[in-house]
């Protein structure tokens, strides 16, 4: 046997190696193993069994990690389209595959010393009283790690070495396993009666375990999690794992709590393990190995989690399916989502995407015919959508001589809430205090020196901080200009920083905490603050994207957007959905109780079509509009877009080089109709952590073709020193 093996050093090439007696027995597709390569040693994985090779002199494999392989044949198909799809080597496909913790050459077991109790048939031996007093608990418990014995009895080791010698106990090292869940206690539930939308909605699903993709497009609150629920207690009835994706921003203790409720106790018992990026190397380890052993046959987590070796596998959900957080931002630039649809016809699972606010490609699937659409269109237990306002805030600006944070009946709103003990949501899609610092005198902005952003204003921090690159100055008193030096130097625009203080200055009496980034230092500041939240400690919650989705708080009565048109004004084509999405979402926090809700809209262009339809909760409406304009500039989903990036620090380097690859492409794709090539471009983001940026997109229908030919196309590219190119299929911003 021969044995075909990726390295993790040499891009888009195997090698073959040869299988010493002693290692056959453990090596087969998906191992990982250690091979000579020239004079040095490199891991690798084993990605085929041959007869035989065209090479003579193979060399022999050195050692195999681990019992099991590590990739199974399936996740390794999987990781071969990513690889052609996405336009990158198998190899940094394999690296998403495995985490890093996995892929280390020694396995990554925390071994802790286990005491364990012997029986001797002989006589006791005599024993102190200390000795006695560890001996009587160590004989009741069996065995115990040897810490916790030590703790429990405010004993030494060297007392319980004394019991070893003595041979009445062992000492001996085990693998322990970590739990980061360990601490929590959770309640069991059971499943609900669910509602007529719910159940039809279960029934298909059902049904189609073994197949097909449904969009499930249920309103926030519609009960999608209790349809998964559900559904997965099917795929276990029929002896099959599921796979559970969600945002890594909605990842928080209250989701995975709910998903582990359901499974902790019942005839359907199972471990759920949790892959996320908060989870400690060691956690991560262990979590997956749960997985591949089978103890734990539900996973959920986010976009890596789509590759947890879960087998068989029956279904796979993916929950906010429209969130671009599925997208990863670095090579292989899989989407989760998309994969996760590969995956499902790949091994014959039922795939469920879910939202609110479906992507116009996964509803344009529907239309189609390539997925189909499971509707809920109310909320569970009728509660009501909550009723939205927009405001016109150009009228406020003549009303209120000036520009202002709040208008006059966001203000009314909110008193009225704290008033009747109510909670409000205000959210801002931008943190820090002012965007920007201008010279009203000589017109000097401050500027990144390194990327082609204007710094914001950190009140607190009294700094000036580019939210690219990092690059922070203190903030100036007076006007940089060394020919104006103006004392009068103004900041403008707003951020949640400023957002919060004005606040504080109307309502003096009122709880006020601010949830973006800057506050967020450590993991549990997040959790305190939601949990605060929950028990009312907090009047008003002012917050980023962090608290646009998947909080439930039935106390929350008013959700306020204090500047709806910020996602409207980004270059991208995608601008007017994102501002659906966020709006709708948002909006989805208020009335979960039993209040109704109101949501204020804060806008300077009322009229635009995505604020008017997510005030009337009229997804339909929007994606018949939307959909015509894609149709017309040919965007997606009607093509798709390959992303092609030159950077360096030599702007006309970059320029020219890009200008030379469009030459080649035009060559490689021919003229003609099927393709729209345009640029190259300076990217909306011209300029970032100093490296100039020029763009290439690609619009095509057969992007299968264009990937491959690309991948043809920078391997033998040479590019000249100081720039990389990027190839991004299919992607999620064109910033
Ligand atoms: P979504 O994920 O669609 O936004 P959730 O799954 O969070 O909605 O459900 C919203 C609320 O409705 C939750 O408190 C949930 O427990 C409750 N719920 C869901 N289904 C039912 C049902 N069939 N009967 C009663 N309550 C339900
Ligand atoms: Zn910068």
């Amino acid at each position: 046997m021969v044995t075909r093996v990726t390295l993790e050093i040499a891009l888009r090439k195997e090698f073959d190696y040869s299988v010493p007696p002693e290692l056959s027995a453990q090596v087969e597709v998906g191992s990982r193993v250690k091979v000579p390569f020239g004079p040095r040693q490199v891991m690798g994985c084993v990605t085929a069994m041959v007869e035989a090779s065209t090479h003579t002199n193979l060399r022999p494999i050195l050692s195999v990690v681990g019992k099991q392989s590590l990739v199974t044949p399936k996740v390794l198909q999987l990781a071969r389209w990513i690889a052609g799809y996405y336009c990158c080597p198998v190899e940094i496909a394999l690296k998403s595959v495995l985490p890093d913790s996995i892929r280390k050459e020694k396995e990554g077991w925390r071994e802790r010393l286990f005491v364990r109790a012997v029986t001797t048939p002989g006589e006791m031996p005599k024993l102190s009283k200390r000795q006695k007093e560890v001996w009587n608990l160590i004989e009741e418990w069996r065995e115990m790690p040897l810490q916790e014995l030590i703790k429990l009895t405010g004993t030494t080791a060297e007392t319980v070495r004394r019991l070893e010698d003595k041979g009445l106990v062992v000492i001996s090292e085990e693998v322990s396993e970590r739990d980061p869940y360990a601490n929590e206690r959770i309640l069991p539930t059971q499943p609900l009666q669910l509602n007529a939308e719910q159940a039809a909605a279960l029934e298909k699903i059902k049904a189609a375990i073994g197949s097909s993709v449904f969009l499930l497009h249920g309103v926030t609150g519609s009960g999608k999690t209790e349809v998964y629920l559900q559904a997965i207690a099917q795929a276990l009835e029929q002896g099959k794992g599921a796979i559970v994706l969600v945002p890594e921003i909605s990842l928080t203790p209250q989701t995975v709590e709910r998903f582990k409720a359901r499974f902790n106790s019942g005839p359907l018992q199972t471990l759920v393990a949790v892959l996320h990026s908060h989870l400690s190397a060691g956690e991560r380890h262990d979590e997956w190995h749960k997985i591949r052993q089978g103890r734990a046959r539900i996973v959920i987590g986010a976009r890596s989690a789509i590759f947890a070796p879960v087998e068989p596998l029956g279904l796979i959900i993916v929950d906010e399916e429209h969130e671009h957080s599925y997208k990863q931002e670095e090579a292989p630039r899989y989407n989760a989502r998309d994969v996760a649809v590969v995956r499902g016809q790949m091994e014959g699972a039922a795939v469920v995407l879910g939202s609110a606010t479906p992507s116009l490609e996964s509803f344009y699937n529907v239309e189609r015919g390539k997925y189909a659409l499971l509707s809920m269109p109310t909320r569970a237990d009728d509660k009501k959508m909550p009723i939205v306002r927009i405001v016109d805030m150009r009228l406020e600006m003549r009303k209120q001589r000036g520009v202002p944070i709040f208008s006059t009946q966001l203000k009314e709103a909110i008193a009225r809430r704290l008033e009747h003990k109510q909670q409000t949501i205000l959210f801002l899609n931008r943190r820090g205090y002012s965007t920007s610092l201008q010279c009203p005198k000589c017109g000097y902005v401050a500027q990144c020196p390194n990327c082609s952003v204007s710094l914001t204003y950190h009140r607190t921090v009294q700094r000036l901080l580019c939210h690219i690159c990092g690059h922070n100055v203190a903030a100036p008193s007076v006007c940089p200009d060394a020919k104006c030096r103006n004392p009068g130097i103004r900041y403008s625009g707003i951020g949640t920083q400023k957002v919060e203080e004005n606040l504080a200055k109307l309502f003096p009496h009122a709880a006020i905490r601010r949830m973006d980034t800057d506050v967020l230092k450590r993991k549990e500041d997040y959790r305190r603050i939601l949990g605060d939240f929950r028990l009312g400690k907090i009047d008003i919650l002012v917050g980023t994207q962090m608290i646009a989705k998947g909080l439930h708080f039935p106390n929350v009565t008013l959700v306020g957007i204090i500047y709806a048109d910020l996602s409207l004004h980004i270059p991208d084509f995608r601008a007017g959905e994102r501002t659906f999405q966020l709006i709708t979402q948002v909006a989805g926090r208020a009335g979960r109780g039993d209040i109704e809700g109101e949501v204020f809209v804060q806008s300077f262009t009322p009229h635009h079509p995505a604020i008017q339809f997510a005030r009337r909760h009229d997804f339909n409406g929007f994606y018949e509009q939307e959909i015509d304009a894609r149709r017309e500039l040919r965007y997606p989903p009607l093509s798709r877009i390959a992303l092609l990036t030159i950077k360096g620090r030599n702007e006309e380097k970059v320029r020219f080089t890009a200008e030379h690859l469009r030459k080649e492409i035009d060559n490689l794709l021919g003229g003609g109709k099927e393709h729209m090539i345009m640029g190259p471009a300076p990217a909306p983001l011209a300029r970032a952590e100093t490296f100039y940026r020029y763009q290439i997109m690609i619009r095509t229908r057969q992007m299968s073709k264009v990937s491959a030919q690309l991948a043809q196309l920078s391997e033998k590219l040479s590019l000249p020193e100081g720039l990389a190119l990027t190839i991004d299929i299919d992607p999620a911003t064109l910033a």
